[in-house]
This record gives structure tokens, sequence and C-alpha cells, in this order.
């Protein structure tokens, strides 16, 4: 027997609660490499594919649409565009934001995909498709060696 889909998200219900689970994501040898240049040194790294004209942020071990492998590291940014820009008002519990959060997809220098990112310094009115922003990093001892090692991007310059 099917189950009715829930085409409304006002049906769906929540319950609240802890549940203990732990668990590990390992970045692999490209995403080692990634992280580790942009807490060490930051540094954003892409790969490149010779074939398809194409460099991956972050780097990759293989071209998604040739299936190379890929070797040719480069550095791209810090600054880049903005290709799409979107105001967030809730959190990931509904309550709200105050002020807003600002989230872009931003297409680093030097790269041909995009990073989804925090953006701040800009008022919403100004935070538009084309803007230049830059990568804002945080200190060397407060970096992780995660993407949030960026702890946000603003208007470059
Ligand atoms: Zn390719």
């Amino acid at each position: 027997m099917p189950l009715d889909p829930t085409l409304h998200a006002d049906d769906l219900r929540a319950w609240y609660g802890s549940m203990p689970v732990t668990s590990r994501y390992t970045v692999g040898p490209a995403g080692e490499r990634f992280f580790r240049a942009m807490k060490d040194a930051a540094r954003i790294l892409g790969t490149r594919c010779g074939r398809c004209n194409l460099t991956y942020v972050p780097g990759r071990l293989f071209c998604e649409r040739c299936f190379d492998e890929l070797t040719d590291w480069t550095e791209v940014g810090p600054s880049g565009t903005i290709e799409a820009v979107t105001v967030v008002h809730l959190d990931l519990d509904g309550a709200l934001l105050e002020p807003p959060v600002l989230m872009a997809l931003v297409r680093l220098d030097g790269a041909d995909t995009v990073l989804y990112h925090r953006l701040s310094g800009v008022d919403v009115a100004d935070a538009k498709i084309g803007l230049r922003v830059e990568a804002a990093f945080r200190r060397l001892e407060d970096r992780t060696g995660s993407i949030l090692d960026i702890s946000h991007f603003r208007p470059a310059g």
C-alpha cells in the first residue's frame, strides 16, 4: 500500500528531541588538499580539466563531465562574482533571523563552478548578481580545515 504523499508543508509534523548519534565524514584526498590549503595558507584551490576546459572548485579528483582524472591543481580567487543571492529569514528551527542572512553563489576568479557561502558587509538591496566580492578568511589560529575557514564573502576592494 503506497504512502500518501504530503503535498503541503503545513501538514508535516515535527518531533523535537535528541539522539546520541555520532558520525565522521572524511573529505578524501582532494578535500584534504583543498581544506589544508585554506587552513594553512588561506588559498583556495581548484582542479582543472584540460579536455573540458573547466576548473572545479573545490578541487576534485575526477571531471564530472568526461570522468578524466584531475591532477592539475590551480589557485583561484580570492575574489569572485556573485552568480545568485538569497535572503534567509528563518533558521533551521524556524526561528526568525534578525537581521536576515545573505547567502550567495560565488564564482571565484579562475573557476567555472560556484561556492555557496555567507555574504556580509553589504545591504540586501545591493546584494545582486554581478557584485564583485572577496573571501574573508578567519585568522590563522581560528581556522579548522572547513569551508568555514572562509568566514564570509564581502564586497571586494
Ligand atoms: Zn572533463
